[in-house]
């Protein structure tokens, strides 16, 4: 080759100084990151690694799985919790943002509107959420009253009401959820973290239940009636010691079992 056409005047065979330039920002680069994978993975006592993460120091991607791992640690049943808080930000959502949106007005009356329960959780949110105007319900509302009153008045046969769209939207979440916990309750670090929480209510440890096959439902079935077996013994004894005959003191957990019981047997309202 000749030495004239190699750019920058350089002579064949040496390493062009920008590829230098390049090389030394990258090995630090490369260090910085090993270090970071080493406090992680190996442990300094500075970096705490969560019991849900995977054997390869990953945590599990799905957004589904973060909520759960909070809502674990959290009281009561970890699924009606994560339902809870989408119900109420769904509402908020469709206050704040949708309340001028033509198709949104449209779909909800074909609705019908809400269902009672989501009606009364609507008026818990307008009052709470500064900006969630009563306002943004009534125009909402407006519509979905004129449509039902001028079909009543065209005498139009009433057609089967629709489920309410967000209890529509509840079941799809409940079911999603209830598929990612069972899938995850076949690991042995989300088995104890299970355990020690409140556990399931029973509509959501059935579906659960029809998610999982083999150990694993019999794993979740036999916690579900230990948990029961020891509800029941705090219910009989609230119920012993209130007999005229029996001078024992209540403990504060058996004053408390007919409240677990109500969310461990309906799901917490
Ligand atoms: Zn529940
Ligand atoms: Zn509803």
């Amino acid at each position: 080759m000749n030495s004239g056409t190699v750019p920058h005047g350089l002579t064949p065979g040496t390493v062009p100084p920008w590829r230098w330039a390049g090389t030394v920002p990258l090995l630090f680069g490369m260090l910085r990151v090993w270090r970071l994978r080493w406090k992680l993975r190996l442990g300094s006592g500075r970096v705490m690694r969560s019991p849900f993460e995977r054997s390869d120091g990953l945590p599990h991607a799905s957004v589904a799985t973060i909520e759960l791992e909070r809502a674990l640690a959290g009281p009561g049943c970890p699924i009606c919790a994560l339902i809870h808080s989408m119900e109420r930000r769904w509402l908020w959502t469709l206050l704040y943002e949708h309340s001028g949106d033509l198709s949104v007005h449209e779909a909800l009356a074909a609705a019908v509107g809400l269902c009672g329960t989501h009606g009364a959780l609507l008026e818990e949110v307008v009052g709470e959420r500064r900006l969630a105007s009563a306002g943004a319900a009534a125009r909402l509302y407006l519509t979905v009253v004129s449509e039902v009153r001028r079909k009543l008045e065209a005498g139009a046969r009433r057609a089967p009401v629709p489920d309410c769209p967000l209890c529509e939207r509840v079941g799809e979440t409940e079911r999603r959820l209830a598929g990612t916990l069972a899938g995850a309750l076949r690991d042995g670090k989300w088995r104890h973290a299970y355990e020690s929480s409140d556990g399931l209510c029973l509509p959501h440890l059935d579906l659960c239940l029809a998610e999982l096959r083999g150990k694993a439902r019999e794993w979740l079935r036999g916690d579900a009636t230990g948990r029961l077996t020891e509800l029941a013994g705090k219910l009989s004894e609230f119920c012993r010691k209130h007999r005229y005959d029996v001078d024992e003191e209540v403990t504060a957990e058996e004053s408390m079992a007919w409240k677990e019981a109500l969310w461990r047997i309906g799901g917490q309202p």
